[in-house]
């Protein structure tokens, strides 16, 4: 007789470990419930953990996010699955939720590396790395980041040739490539949404030339630029490995624009931004840093004095619309934009650009949810059905939503809306269990 499949209870299941979700996972563990974190790549920390400093107090992020991660990682009360997330979210009663976690095999046993990248060294494989968001390459076999919770090895199996390399060098015999997809079923009493953001695309808008022109970036990939876990140890062109000195940052790239479809304000790129030419200011001191906007946005607790810090160091903001960029056979870039001021066209050249790209939602939330209908606001991002009484209520009754899964916002806000998360929850299931 087959054995009965043993389904494995908890009080809370959180989806996505960025900010938002281990605030509310800590803070549900620490008043005694049990949480199953479940985080789809391959470390918690979410976009926090790659950035390079934050506005407007300039504290270094990654000295914020890993303390926090470190004691989500060694809590007794939550259960992390790395690589996983729900393939279905069914509520059976008033206090009752089943979900079905595809875990993806990682090909490494986690508790038994040692992070000792031996694997990394040996293995031939060269790919794109995307926690560098493609800067630099990685191996097949690697780490995903240097200060990756849990700090263990995987097994990118879609571009291993299987030449056993790794295997042989590891220590501790921890790669097992007869792992495979499982899917786990669970049993909670309620479900928080943290299921964060997704960047703007900029190869929807080609007249930008971005994946085109090399020396066109994302702000995400200046911020890895800029972080203490860069990928080089200084700021680079990527097309040519040259320092730049006259970097233009073009905000609002995939926001407050109808015509792609993107009409609401991304909040962040205004002030990331600012915070980036405050810091190439630093790193690159000869530098010219010129941000061209529509409005600064600096709406925020010192926001409009760090806007001003910059305006003091030297950078230059110029109210203009960019229309088009184009490369120059030395790799400089040409902006034709609208000075809105004089509301002429205009030309200059950067050897260096950079777009701030938007906020957008991350796809896919509502699909977990095959019986009751998770509501989306008019942008698509998880509805707050009580914004103003309980800001983590969605449709569903035992359902909650933190941080940027419900539009955008920066870190302490995405802080506030964990905790309030965790507050609505816990209020809940006193509720039902009492
Ligand atoms: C370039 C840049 C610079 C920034 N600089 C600053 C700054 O200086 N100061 C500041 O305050 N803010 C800054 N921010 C904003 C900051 O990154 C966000 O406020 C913060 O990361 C939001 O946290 P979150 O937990 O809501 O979302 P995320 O960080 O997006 O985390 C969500 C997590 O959920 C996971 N997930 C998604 N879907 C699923 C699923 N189906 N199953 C399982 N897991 C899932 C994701 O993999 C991710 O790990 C910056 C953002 C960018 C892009
Ligand atoms: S087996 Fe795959 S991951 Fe291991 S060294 Fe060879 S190519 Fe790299
Ligand atoms: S998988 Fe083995 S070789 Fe690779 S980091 Fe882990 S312990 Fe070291």
């Amino acid at each position: 007789m087959e054995e009965p499949v043993k389904i494995l209870e908890f009080d809370v299941l959180v989806v996505g470990g960025g900010i938002a979700g281990g605030e509310s996972a800590l803070n549900l563990a620490n008043l005694g419930y049990k949480v199953l974190l479940v985080e789809k790549e391959l470390s918690i920390g979410g976009k926090m953990i790659l950035l390079s400093k934050v506005f407007p107090t300039l504290d270094c992020s990654a000295c914020i996010t890993t303390p926090k991660v470190s004691e989500i990682a060694r809590h007794s009360n939550i259960t992390i699955l790395t690589g996983a997330e729900p393939l279905k979210i069914t509520k059976k009663g008033p206090h009752h939720f089943e979900a079905l976690i595809l875990q993806k095999p990682r090909y490494v046993n986690i508790p038994d590396c040692t992070g000792c990248q031996l694997c990394e060294e040996a293995c031939p494989v060269s790919v794109t790395d995307e926690y560098q968001y493609g800067l630099v390459g990685r191996k097949a076999a690697y780490i995903p980041f240097s200060i990756a919770s849990p700090r263990a090895a995987a097994i990118d199996i879609e571009n291993c040739t299987l030449c056993g390399a790794c295997e042989r060098v590891c220590p501790t015999q921890c790669i097992d490539f007869t792992q495979t997809e499982e899917q786990i079923p669970v049993s909670v009493k309620s479900v928080v949404l943290a299921t964060g953001f997704n960047l703007f695309d900029p190869l929807k808008i080609p007249r930008y030339g971005y994946g085109k022109f090399k020396n066109v970036l994302t702000s995400i990939q200046m911020e890895r630029q800029l972080a203490p876990t860069r990928p080089f140890n200084a700021i680079l062109r990527p097309g040519d490995g040259k320092m730049p000195d006259n970097i233009a940052y073009v905000l609002c790239t995939g926001s407050r624009d109808k015509s792609i479809g993107n009409p609401i304000c991304s909040q962040i790129c205004c002030m990331y931004s600012i915070k980036q030419a405050q810091l190439l200011m630093g790193a690159l001191p000869m530098a010219d840093v010129t941000i061209y906007y529509l409005h600064i946005r600096a709406f925020g607790k010192g926001f409009n004095e760090f806007y001003a810090q910059a305006q003091d160091m030297g950078v230059e903001f110029t109210k203009g619309k960019v229309g088009k960029i184009t490369e120059k056979e030395n790799g400089n870039l040409i902006l034709r934009y609208e000075d809105i001021e004089t509301g002429k066209v205009k030309e200059s050249e950067h050897d260096m650009v950079v777009l701030s790209v938007g906020v957008i939602p991350n796809e896919g939330i509502q699909e977990m949810f095959n019986n009751d209908d998770l509501q989306l606001d008019p942008y698509h991002f998880v509805d707050q059905s009580d914004i103003l009484a309980s800001p983590a209520k969605t449709s569903i009754e035992g359902v909650f939503v933190a941080g940027t899964a419900t539009g955008p916002m920066d870190i302490p806000d995405s802080i506030l809306s964990g905790g309030a998360a965790s507050a609505e929850t816990i209020s809940y299931l006193r509720r039902v269990t009492s």
